[in-house]
């Protein structure tokens, strides 16, 4: 298994892959100190899942650098990942007692109460676009619940893997609580399949989410799935075009466009379009393209050429149906995964441009009638992960956000984020089940009703 920096096209460096005897050496040993970890109070779970926060915050350059390298990452935003990393273990060190306390319930038992129990192993399978937030927004609330977790990362990034691994170690966390498994895909069943795995957490994209579900479904192990989507965002007539369109970019070209919530599908109402398209192309046009590295840089290489190239043929498959290329859509004669950024105007149902996931700098314009047909076609899509409305008119925003469109995440005014406070997941195609807030810590949980006579 290779880590290759998309910026350079050389590789990083080389791993081998686990062999099964050393894949069940890793499992015995997170299973028992599992049984260790259980019984620790909850005040010292906190202690040490601070100090990973503490962790992560000091060697943030180092930690940053390697995502830079292995996945393309413009650096300033691998510091702003790892920043993040250590918001959410301060988030479950300060909140798990709230979350998973015992609660009483009043029934004619003389006591009965929900009491919040770890399952054991559970083993994460993550994506490479977020190497380190992916992982760890699974991983605090987990090991904080009383539960050991066992990544299978993305081949792409095994030196962050291996990173956070550390992290937790140098934490002070049993040290094979939180492990490492350098193994590709194709091994993925027979840890499924491994009798201390308790169950499974995926992010990626709908294919593996498929198999992943398909595998836990044949031995009944719970399964959590975060998985692609293809986030639309409303503009109505009476929005502020400026920070719509200024908001909209943003959250297109975020980690160069390789974010499952990034805005993908743009759905513009025909009174204000040509406005909109105007002040949407002036801003998505001459972003600075180059070293992630760099200080100026605004748009950085993709993670892989073949990822790269799979995204170019998505763009003229979209053209050769009808729709129109406003800017970008060209190769750029240089090295690395690079791809500039794209629109797609005049995107219509069949094409991939409307139908499929853009996992880059590539927007997609739409014009519809009004609000209804705005609605309608945010909601013609197999995904449901987020989506966003701009108006200036608030109350009919949130009504909007909260009763009609179908997706997990739906956002007025503002563009679709992830927050350690709310919960985060998808409908439909995105996948099933929720991180973060006390719905993410209590996805492992054995929710275990207790009744005393
Ligand atoms: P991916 O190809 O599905 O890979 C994700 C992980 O699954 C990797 O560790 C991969 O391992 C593994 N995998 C792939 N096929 C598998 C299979 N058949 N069985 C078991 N494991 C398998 O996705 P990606 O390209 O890394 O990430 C991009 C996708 O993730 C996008 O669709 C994006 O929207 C989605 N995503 C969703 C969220 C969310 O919260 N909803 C967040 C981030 C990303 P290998 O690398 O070894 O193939």
């Amino acid at each position: 298994m290779k880590s290759i920096n998309p910026a350079t096209e050389e590789v990083i460096s080389s791993f081998e892959e686990m062999t099964d005897e050393e894949i069940r050496d890793i499992l015995n040993s997170s299973q028992k100190e599992f049984l260790e970890w259980r019984q620790v109070p909850l005040e010292t779970r906190s202690e040490k899942m601070r100090k990973a926060a503490d962790i992560l915050r000091r060697r943030k350059e180092e930690l940053a650098k390697m995502m830079t390298l292995e996945m393309g990452k413009i650096y300033s935003q691998s510091k702003g990942e790892i920043d993040k990393c250590a918001l959410v273990c301060d988030h479950y060190a300060d909140n798990a007692e709230k979350y998973i306390s015992d609660e009483k319930v009043k029934t004619e038992a003389s006591k009965s109460y929900i009491s919040y129990q770890p399952m054991g192993v559970v083993l994460a399978v993550m994506p490479w676009n977020f190497p380190f937030w992916q992982v760890i927004r699974f991983a605090a609330p987990a090991l904080m619940a009383g539960n050991a977790g066992v990544l299978k990362h993305a081949s792409n990034v095994t030196g962050c893997a291996l990173m956070i691994e550390e992290v937790f170690r140098e934490a002070g966390f049993p040290s094979n609580l939180f492990r490492t498994l350098i193994i590709s895909s194709r091994k993925v069943d027979s840890v499924i399949n491994n009798k201390i795995v308790q169950a499974v957490t995926l992010t990626g994209s709908v294919g593996a989410g498929k198999s992943v579900a398909a595998s836990a479904g044949r031995v009944l192990k719970k399964t959590v799935l975060e998985l692609g989507g293809s986030d639309p965002y409303i503009i109505l007539e009476d929005a502020d075009l400026e920070k719509a369109a200024e908001t909209c970019v943003t959250s297109r070209l975020i980690n160069t466009g390789q974010s499952c919530i990034a805005a993908k599908r743009f759905i513009v109402v025909e009174d204000i379009y040509d406005a909109f398209e105007e002040l949407f192309v002036e801003k998505m046009s001459n972003k600075k393209m180059g070293d992630p590295f760099f200080e100026n840089t605004e748009l950085g290489p993709l993670s892989s050429v073949s990822l790269r190239d799979d995204l170019h043929e998505q763009v003229t498959s979209s053209i050769k149906a009808g729709a129109r290329l406003v800017t970008g859509g060209v190769i750029p004669d240089m090295k690395g995964a690079y791809y500039p950024a794209t629109i797609l105007a005049d995107v219509k149902p069949g094409m991939p441009a409307y139908e499929d996931e853009l996992f880059g700098p590539v927007a997609s314009l739409i014009k519809v009638k009004d609000e209804e047909e705005a609605v309608h076609t945010a909601n013609d899509t197999s995904f449901g992960l987020g989506a966003a409305i701009f108006t200036s008119n608030v109350k009919r925003g949130e009504e909007i956000a909260r009763n009609e469109l179908n997706a997990g995440c739906c956002f007025v005014n503002e563009y679709v984020r992830s927050d350690p406070r709310l919960p985060f997941g998808g409908v439909k195609e995105s996948g099933y089940g929720r991180e973060l807030s006390y719905f993410g810590i209590r996805e492992f949980m054995n929710i275990k009703s207790v009744y005393v006579k």
